[in-house]
């Protein structure tokens, strides 16, 4: 019998044995020991399976990342330091220099910067796309050289859906994965492989965590992807890697080719490793990750649901709003819920938000979002405060925007703060 969703979240990833610990252990050791010379040589050849050095490969993070990967339904996973670097290799990991690919402009402002940005000085191209338009317009923006599209299943900080259907046809259509960074709605309230997503991407340190306590990342793959197939756009994969004699992640990995090449290329070059005791952390996160995505998605209604109605509020877009106008596509992806974060401006001056901001008390200024503290931000002065009015524009964020998450504390406090703060207006 498959185990429901709760059940993985508390069990799965490490399976204690007679006598042993209960409770995961933290295997905090850099390296591990061998007896023989013959064993470790193989160890390097990717010959022979097992722990040699963290940087590569740690239990703990293993543990935690199998959990991951099980709760989303994919074949392999690893964890990441960041969700920075969780995107990054994601990405990096199937393109080179004199390649391109494709992003949502609503993505997290952190990834834009690295897609736009960085990855541009190491010679990727990016194009960002409205990922409202229309199939037919969206297609123009492929090109020979295209290898990934990449988008968040609810965008931060606007809370817009993603309309998988579209994204995973123009992916595939075209011969290329679909990468979906799902941090927002955690795959308690979606899944993006059953959608025809190929790769997910996390940072952990939101809704996984879920306590503003350490900042990770997370890679899975589907496994569904055939690099094999496309072989000539993915010389990475399927042509031998001559950093690890030769070998060719496709043929020798199979369905676990694109995690073995994200571990075994990129996490040995660039290290971008979780530690073992923030590993921990975010297996006690996951543990009450199904409990929490429920109070979080019933009280966020609650609050967006007050704001709607409150005269000195201009607009809230929350996709949980039964009149909100991606509430039908919301409904579709993910019918439990969809996260704690929504956005809001209110009536009137910029000094008129700032002075509402201010006024909060339990709601705190903060760069986060979804942990168990109510916390807001005003990206145009925080967050997305590099980019430029006509960026912001493009990325979809009003100047007045307020972006709000509703933490675990008493939905009638929350509501009685903003209250208190939207009076002082
Ligand atoms: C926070 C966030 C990131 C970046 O994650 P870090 O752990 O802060 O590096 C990426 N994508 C989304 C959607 C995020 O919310």
């Amino acid at each position: 019998m498959e185990k429901h969703i709760e059940t993985t979240c508390v069990q799965s990833g490490y399976y204690a044995g007679n006598g042993d610990p209960r409770q995961m252990p933290i295997i905090q050791s850099t390296t591990f020991k061998y007896d023989d010379s013959d064993y470790m040589g193989r160890l390097f050849d990717l010959e022979e399976e097992g722990y040699f050095y963290t940087r590569l490969a740690n239990p703990t993070c293993d543990y935690v990342a199998k959990k991951i990967c099980e709760l989303e339904g994919g074949v392999a996973a690893v964890l990441t330091s960041s969700g920075q670097a969780a995107n990054f290799f994601a990405v990096f990991n199937i393109c080179e220099a004199g390649d391109h690919f494709i992003a949502s402009q609503s993505i997290y402002g952190g990834t834009f910067n690295l897609f736009g940005t960085t990855m541009k000085k190491m010679g990727i191209e990016c194009t960002f796309v409205d990922q409202t338009l229309p199939y037919e317009e969206l297609e123009k923006y492929f090109r020979p050289n295209t290898k990934c599209l990449f988008g968040e299943t609810l965008t931060n900080p606007t809370v817009n859906v993603l309309d998988f259907d579209k994204f995973a046809r123009l992916a595939h259509n075209h011969g290329v994965p679909l990468i979906i960074d799902n941090t927002f709605a955690t795959p308690i309230n979606c899944r993006p492989f059953e959608f025809g997503a190929d790769i997910v991407v996390h940072s952990t340190t939101k809704y996984m965590d879920g306590h503003a306590a350490t900042v990770g990342g997370v890679v899975v793959d589907s496994g569904n992807f055939d690099w094999m197939a496309h072989a000539e756009k993915y010389p990475g994969l399927c042509t031998p890697d001559e950093s690890y004699h030769g070998i060719v992640y496709a043929e020798k990995f199979g369905k676990n080719a694109y995690i073995s090449k994200a571990v075994a290329h990129l996490m040995r070059d660039f290290g971008a490793v979780q530690s073992p005791q923030n590993a921990f952390y975010v297996n006690l996160g996951l543990e009450s990750l199904y409990v929490r995505m429920k109070q979080h998605c019933e009280s966020a209604y609650k609050v967006a649901s007050f704001l709607k109605q409150h005269e000195k509020v201009a607009w809230v877009k929350y996709p949980g709003l039964e009149d909100d106008p991606e509430y039908t596509l919301a409904q579709k992806y993910m019918p439990n819920g969809t996260c704690g974060v929504l956005c809001f401006g209110v009536k009137g001056s910029r000094e008129d938000a700032i002075k509402f901001m201010d006024a909060l008390n339990l709601a705190n200024i903060e760069t986060h979002v979804s942990d168990s503290h109510t916390c807001l931000l005003h990206p145009a002065s925080h967050t997305h405060r590099q980019m430029t009015d006509e960026q912001l524009k493009e990325a979809g964020v009003a100047p007045d925007l307020i972006r709000f998450s509703v933490g675990l504390e008493s939905a009638e406090d929350i509501i009685a703060d903003l209250e208190q703060a939207l009076d002082k207006i």
